[in-house]
């Protein structure tokens, strides 16, 4: 394995999942998305057997769907339904969406290093955003630089749209320097994909061993303790 170039305080960006890393919101949005499917086709979707960590929406709904024997034809009507009720009750949203520990501490450090911070999530622009402002996270997080479950098809995808945002086209002389800081083995997968590195933070469903052994350059139990911090930074 190379030696790092240099921890996060070095980053040319970070690129931030948002849930399970940056906040968790009660589950507001997740029945959310099961109204959604079951306004649209009329049948509640069947959970069983299904994990979605990590997974952009549009292949979210894909997984509810078919859990019902309904095919993809029917994702864009399932998403609008989604943005249309978590924007009906951002009361909601706003109650249950915590902060994880440590997250703005680690923020502030990025900002007075000069660090450009955005996200890269699977949820549809619209619901990441009604979270980020839930979580009081924009700024520092500009949302115009991230990229979203529906910037691209596939996690790798948004996540290129959001280097473009935030390098240019030629986001790949900076991306041995970019860090993604997500909570699953998808983010992670992502990262290598395109290149860029890497930290993995067991504040979500996934626990420390199962996101150790997969090649990221850190893995933490959490943003919260002061040498876990000292490694992220380097
Ligand atoms: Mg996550």
């Amino acid at each position: 394995m190379t030696a790092p170039v240099g921890g996060l305080g070095a980053a040319s960006a970070v690129l931030w999942d948002i849930d399970g890393t940056l906040l968790t919101s009660g589950g507001v949005a997740a029945q959310a998305f099961l109204r959604a499917v079951e306004e649209v086709v009329g049948r509640r979707p069947v959970l069983d057997g299904l994990e979605f960590g990590g997974r952009i929406d549009p292949e979210i709904a894909t997984l509810l769907l078919a859990s019902i024997d309904h095919d993809d034809s029917h994702v864009p009507a399932v998403l609008k339904r989604l943005d249309e009720l978590v924007q009906a009750d951002l009361e909601a949203l706003h109650a249950h969406t915590r902060v994880l520990p440590g997250v703005t501490g680690v923020m502030a450090r990025l900002v007075d290093a000069g660090v450009p911070q955005t996200v890269v999530t699977g949820n549809i622009r619209s619901v990441a955003r009604a979270k980020l402002t839930a979580g009081e996270l924009i700024p520092p997080i500009d949302p115009e630089l991230g990229g979203y479950g529906d910037s691209g098809t596939t996690r790798v995808e948004v996540a290129r749209s959001s280097l473009v945002a935030v390098f240019g086209d030629d986001w790949a002389a900076h991306a041995d320097n970019c860090w993604i800081i997500g909570d699953t083995p998808r983010d992670l997968a992502c990262a290598q994909a395109l290149g860029l590195r890497c930290a993995l933070v067991a504040s979500g469903r996934t626990g420390v061993d199962a996101l150790s052994g997969l090649g990221a350059d850190v893995v933490l139990g959490g943003l919260g303790t002061t040498d876990d911090v000292a490694r992220l930074w380097g």
